[in-house]
């Protein structure tokens, strides 16, 4: 592919040259600290029982926050109060929090309505200043809370002995203290229990967004998990699905039929781009896993419309207009701009059909989902100029204007404001005039650069909000958000990441309302799980709280808080966490590796000995030189050259019928997880594939568990240089090194045996063999071989069947 500048090759490129301020308490345990508190992690100190530490962990982080000592103990004596006439926001609040205790922590506290505060017995009350008990609490106790104090979205929470209250400023400021509260949530020796703190919050921008795909049918249901344990959790307000041909269409299901085959022929043919561009040109990204490759009812889609709603979040469907229409024109090329492509994907803006097709499309969607405001994209608009004869003869950038027109007019007319990528308003991003390209064969053509200033001044509706893509310092982002800022629009941050260059002087300016991370692959759980927590989280606590976090810090933060993420995402909970406990199996007789192996600069000599617990699991870290000097089970993964490292580990023996068995292992250096849209034909090989185990059942059935980079596993020093983004997402780190030694890390990784009854004889582990993962760009193929690599497997435990 050339070097054009699309909206996602910026992202590997930002690196963080950042103030780093610390929003973790100080107390913050040596393995970073988690985002909420609850989940045990390991604590260096010989053989040990892990206790799970107790910090008071809301985040984002409160603006206000103070912390008292005392808990309230929620049970079944607990009474969540309602007035005699609750609102439905009241209501709202009331459900979900007796859902998230009794689905989370097996408590189900009483609903009761009364008319006036109750004396003596202990009681929760939720509600905004409308909430007649909220008033009379507010007016007793506390300060004042007035909806203009904190202010829009902000609330008050006050916990102790006695009672727990959130007062909200509004509705919603109401839903995101209950969202504070859900994080303070923890249980002890039987006790479910809620620290004393008054915390005073308000978010600092009013846009927290997070664009991604619709998702397809199969993982509706972690979608929904992600709006209400993530995204609403973490104080998203916003939600940008891109909507593409994913849904039924009463008036155009040739769209739908097309918009299958398209996607079938880029997967297929094992490829980023569609097939058959016009001499190999340059096309917008394809985006064929939105939707999964597929559609959804209506009904569904409404479904996910109105799930949001119900979290405090609008959804703003992405509808592509102008460019990115390949599910526009794969059944209607004649109103390609570009003749030749196999699959168009910019419509002609000249004839008047593509906007009787665009519109018709748009509102079977605008009846569907309901929504304030529509992005239509408008970005990338690679197509050669020239070649169509209704546009040859006009001018670019007043094609582009008048294109923005009409959708702006059709869209207002029915109250509905727009948003697009500003890429082709800014001469300083896409140049200026008719750029130049040759493709592979040779052929030279012209692509439009961005409009001129006079034509944005003159075309351009002010009211449209800009997702502003250009903003890092190599894009000279400061000027372009200056600029869009003087043509008088208001702009978020589009592909927002954490590391955005002087972020807290830059957002002063007030015209910046707040920002949206992107996930450019299809919704899944091992998408986001191994690409997008670092970036959600960073931008969710820049959006609410301005807290910069320094990336080694924050990769920190995200590794220790992977546990929570990952129940909260999978909505599963492991055999170990569900209170079984975890015990080791003797695997020492299938050691054959020294604590100091070579061929790789590894030094284990400062693991602790003996056993080590975290939470339920039990580990045991075998007395080094029990079996001749040798330590841990080990093979290379080989790449270009040859690893010395034997290839497999046979017969690991286990006997045992285990509900689960935990792998403790790390590998020998840092691999590649590459983004899973640099192989959207193939996203599991976008995490470097190390190896795997084959687990062999008593009758011989085999399971195969591939040991990927950033999905189960990460290297063992890893705690010592976290980098930018690098975290593993399937596995725990269990810090493994003895007080005083350098950190080691092992990452435990509990794989459920599907199974159960059935006699695991044995695990072999097998090293892989010249893999080829992901490339750096977009390119439609596998990127290089990786390097040489180990994989060491410490310890197995396994949870035993009950009796
Ligand atoms: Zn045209």
């Amino acid at each position: 592919m050339s070097n054009k500048l699309d909206r996602r090759s910026f992202l590997g490129r930002t690196t963080g040259s950042l103030l780093a301020t610390s929003i973790l308490p100080s107390a913050s345990r040596a393995a970073g600290g988690t985002l909420e508190d609850g989940m045990a992690a390991a604590q260096p100190g010989g053989g040990d029982l892990i206790n799970p530490a107790d910090p008071v962990g809301i985040f984002p982080r409160p603006h206000e926050m103070s912390e008292s000592t005392g808990r309230f103990l929620v049970n079944e004596e607990s009474t969540i109060i309602l007035p005699g006439a609750p609102s439905e926001n009241d209501e709202r609040l009331a459900r979900y929090l007796v859902q998230e205790l009794s689905d989370r922590y097996g408590v189900q506290p009483r609903v009761r309505n009364e008319n006036s505060l109750p004396k003596g017995d202990r009681f929760i009350l939720m509600g905004s200043i409308s909430n007649p008990l909220v008033r009379e609490f507010c007016r007793e106790h506390r300060p004042e809370v007035t909806a203009a104090d904190p202010g829009r979205e902000g609330y008050f929470l006050h916990v102790d002995d006695r009672s727990i209250v959130v007062a909200g400023s509004d509705d919603r400021g109401a839903f995101y203290g209950m969202q504070s509260l859900r994080q303070l949530i923890g249980k002890g020796e039987g006790q479910v229990h809620v620290k004393s703190v008054q915390v005073r919050d308000w978010p600092d921008k009013p846009f927290r967004g997070i664009y991604l795909y619709v998702p397809g049918r199969d993982n509706i249901p972690m979608f929904k998990r992600f709006v209400r344990n993530f995204m609403a959790r973490y104080k998203f307000n916003t939600v940008i699905m891109e909507m593409n041909a994913c849904m039924r269409f009463d008036r155009h299901p040739e769209l739908n039929e097309g918009w299958v085959e398209f996607t079938r022929d880029t997967n297929l043919s094992r490829r980023n781009y569609p097939p058959g561009p016009l001499h190999d040109r340059e096309q917008n990204s394809s985006h064929q896993d939105c939707g999964d490759g597929a559609l959804l009812e209506k009904s569904e889609v409404a479904g996910l419309a109105e799930w949001c709603r119900y979290h405090s979040i609008e959804v703003i469907p992405a509808i592509p207009s102008l460019t990115h229409a390949f599910y526009l024109l794969s059944r209607h090329k004649d109103l390609s701009e570009v003749p030749g492509d196999k699959w168009p994907d910019t419509y002609c803006a000249s004839n008047p059909n593509s906007y009787k097709l665009l519109f018709e499309v748009m509102d079977e969607f605008l009846e569907v989902m309901k929504p304030g405001m529509v992005h239509t994209g408008h970005d990338e608009w690679f197509a050669p100029f020239g070649l169509c004869p209704c546009c040859k003869s006009k001018n670019p950038g007043e094609v582009f204007g008048n294109d923005l027109v009409k959708v702006h007019e059709y869209l207002a007319n029915k109250n509905i404001k727009m948003a697009i990528w500003g890429d082709y308003l800014l001469e300083s991003v896409r140049g200026q005039g008719l750029r130049r390209h040759v493709t592979p064969d040779g052929w030279v053509y012209h692509s439009p650069g961005a409009m001129t200033p006079q034509q944005v001044k003159e075309l351009v509706p002010k009211d449209i909000l800009i997702f502003n893509w250009f903003w890092s310092e190599s894009e000279k982002g400061r000027s372009n958000e200056a600029q869009l800022d003087d043509y008088g629009f208001r702009q978020i941050y589009g592909n927002m990441e954490p590391d955005v260059e002087g972020y807290p002087e830059r957002i002063k300016r007030s015209t910046i309302i707040g920002g949206a991370p992107s996930a450019w692959e299809a919704t899944s759980e091992f998408n986001f799980g191994k690409d997008l927590m670092y970036s959600f989280l960073g931008c969710s606590n820049l959006l609410w709280s301005t807290g910069v976090m320094e990336p080694a810090q924050l990769s920190s933060t995200v590794q220790a808080s992977i546990p929570g993420l990952r129940r909260d995402l999978s909505g599963e909970t492991t055999p170990s966490e569900a209170g079984d406990a975890a015990v080791p199996i003797d695997i020492s007789s299938s050691f054959n590796a020294p604590l100091r192996p070579s061929p790789f600069s590894i030094d284990l000599s400062g693991i602790r000995v003996g056993r080590v617990t975290m939470g339920n699991r039990v580990f045991d870290l075998e007395s080094p030189g029990a079996a001749d000097g040798k330590a841990i089970a080990m093979v290379g993964a080989e790449g270009e050259t040859p690893n010395p490292l034997p290839r497999e580990v046979q017969g690991i023996h286990v006997g045992e019928d285990a509900t689960s068995l935990i792998f403790l292992h790390a590998c020998a250096r840092p691999s590649t997880n590459k983004e899973a849209y640099r192989l959207i034909w193939d996203m599991l090989d976008s995490a470097d594939l190390l190896g795997w185990y084959e687990v062999i059942y008593d009758d011989g059935l085999p399971e195969v568990i591939p040991i990927r980079y950033g999905v189960n596993i990460l290297e063992w020093n890893w705690r010592s240089h976290p980098r930018r983004g690098v975290y593993c997402y399937g596995a725990d780190e269990v810090s493994c090194g003895r007080e005083g030694t350098d950190s080691i890390s092992f990452f435990a990784f509990e794989w459920t045996s599907p199974r159960l009854g059935k006699v695991i004889r044995q695990v072999n582990l097998k090293g892989s063999t010249r893999f080829r993962g992901a490339v750096k760009g977009f390119e439609n193929h596998f990127g290089n071989v990786i390097p040489n690599n180990g994989v060491m497997l410490k310890a197995i435990s396994f949870v035993k069947k009950r009796t």
